[in-house]
C-alpha cells in the first residue's frame, strides 16, 4: 500500500490524474468547511519538508515499475497544501525524470503565492490550479477558515502576480457552499478578477458529498450554472478525460492493489473507478465485490450513489 501515491483518479478537471501527497497527513494553512480530507489538525503557514521528497520519489519509481500505463498528468495535492512542502522544487525535477512527458500540475489553495520564492518555484509545473472561493473578507474567513497570518488581498494579488511569472496554464477553481459563498456581492468581485486574470479556465464547482461541516452544503443547479457563465466557466468539469486502455491488462491482483491504492485516500464510484483504471466495468464491479466481502474495503451509499472507500477511510466525503 503507497503512502504518497494514490489513484490514478478521474478528475473531471485534469483527466486520468495520478496523485502524490506532500503532505503525509492533514498539514494545511486552512481549514475550509468542504475539504474532502477532513478537519485540518495541523493549520501552518510554515514550509518544511513534511513529508520528504525523497520517500515521496522513491513511491512514485515503485508505482512507475510496476508498469501502469503513465497517467495523463501527475498532480501534486494530497491531504493539505502542497507548497507548504519546501522540497516542492526537488518533487517536481523527480516526477519529470520518472515519467517523462508527463505534464506536472499543482492544485494548492494559493495561500502561499504571495511569496515570490513558491512562485519561482512552482514554475517547473506545467499546470497550476489555485482556488480562490471568495474575494469577500467574511466568507473568505466562513468557507477557508485560514491561519491567522493569511490576507485574503495578498493570496488574490500573488495568483495575479503568478499569472504574469507563470509560462504555463492556469485554472482558477471556485467552489460555492450554499450561504457561504454564493453571495452576489463575491459573483460581482470574481467576475472583475477573472476579467483581470484571464486563466485559461476557470471551474466553478460545488460539492458533490457532504463537507467537513454539515452546515456546508451544496449549491442547486441553477446557481452554478448561473456562475459558470457569468465567469466564462467551463459548462461542467471536462469528465472523464481517460484513456480506456491502461488496465485492460491488469491481473485481478494488480487490478486489486490499483483499487486499493486509489480509495486509500478517496472514496469513489464504480464508474469512476473504471474510468480511472480505464478497466472493463465488469471486471471492476467484481474486484470490488470481492473486496467487500473479504472486508477490504467498505461500500457505503451516499447521494443515491454506491462509494466504495477503504475501511480505515474516516473523513467525510467532499468534492474532487
Ligand atoms: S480543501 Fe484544500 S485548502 Fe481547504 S482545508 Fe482541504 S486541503 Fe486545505
Amino acid at each position: 500500500m503507497y503512502r504518497y501515491v494514490f489513484g490514478p483518479v478521474l478528475s473531471g478537471r485534469l483527466g486520468r490524474s495520478l496523485g502524490l501527497d506532500l503532505l503525509g497527513s492533514k498539514v494545511c494553512s486552512m481549514d475550509c468547511v468542504y475539504c474532502e480530507v477532513g478537519p485540518t489538525t495541523i493549520r501552518t503557514r510554515e514550509r518544511k519538508p513534511w513529508a520528504a521528497p525523497r520517500d515521496i520519489l522513491a513511491e512514485l519509481r515503485s508505482w512507475k515499475a510496476e508498469g501502469f500505463d503513465d497517467p495523463d498528468v501527475v498532480s501534486l495535492g494530497g491531504s493539505g497544501e502542497p507548497t507548504l512542502n519546501s522540497g516542492l522544487p526537488e518533487i517536481i525535477a523527480g516526477c519529470r525524470s520518472i515519467l517523462p512527458g508527463v505534464p506536472v500540475a499543482v492544485l494548492t489553495n494559493a495561500s502561499l503565492l504571495p511569496d515570490p520564492l513558491v512562485r519561482r518555484e512552482l514554475g517547473a509545473a506545467d499546470m497550476i490550479l489555485p482556488s480562490l472561493d471568495s474575494l469577500v473578507e467574511e466568507e473568505f474567513q466562513a468557507v477557508n477558515r485560514p491561519h491567522k497570518s493569511l490576507r485574503l488581498a495578498e493570496i488574490a494579488r500573488g495568483i495575479l502576480d503568478l499569472r504574469r511569472e507563470f509560462s504555463g496554464s492556469i485554472r482558477l477553481e471556485v467552489l460555492l457552499v450554499k450561504g457561504y459563498n454564493d453571495s452576489g456581492k463575491n459573483l460581482d468581485l470574481l467576475r472583475d478578477y477573472c476579467a483581470e486574470l484571464k486563466p485559461e479556465r476557470v471551474d466553478v464547482v460545488t460539492l458533490s458529498r457532504p463537507g467537513t461541516l454539515d452546515s456546508a452544503e451544496a449549491v442547486d443547479s441553477h446557481t452554478l450554472g448561473l456562475w459558470r457563465k457569468a465567469l466564462g466557466a467551463q459548462a461542467a468539469p471536462s469528465g472523464p478525460g481517460a484513456k480506456a486502455s491502461a488496465s485492460a491488462r491488469l491481473t485481478e491482483e494488480r487490478l486489486g492493489e490499483a483499487l486499493a491504492a486509489s480509495l486509500a485516500r478517496r472514496p469513489q464510484t464504480l464508474a469512476q473507478l473504471a474510468g480511472a483504471l480505464g478497466a472493463d466495468p465488469g471486471v471492476v464491479r467484481k474486484a470490488l465485490e470481492r473486496m467487500v466481502r473479504e472486508r477490504e474495503l467498505d461500500a457505503i451509499e451516499a447521494d443515491g450513489q454506491i462509494f466504495y472507500a477503504h475501511p480505515g477511510f474516516a473523513a467525510p466525503f467532499g468534492g474532487l
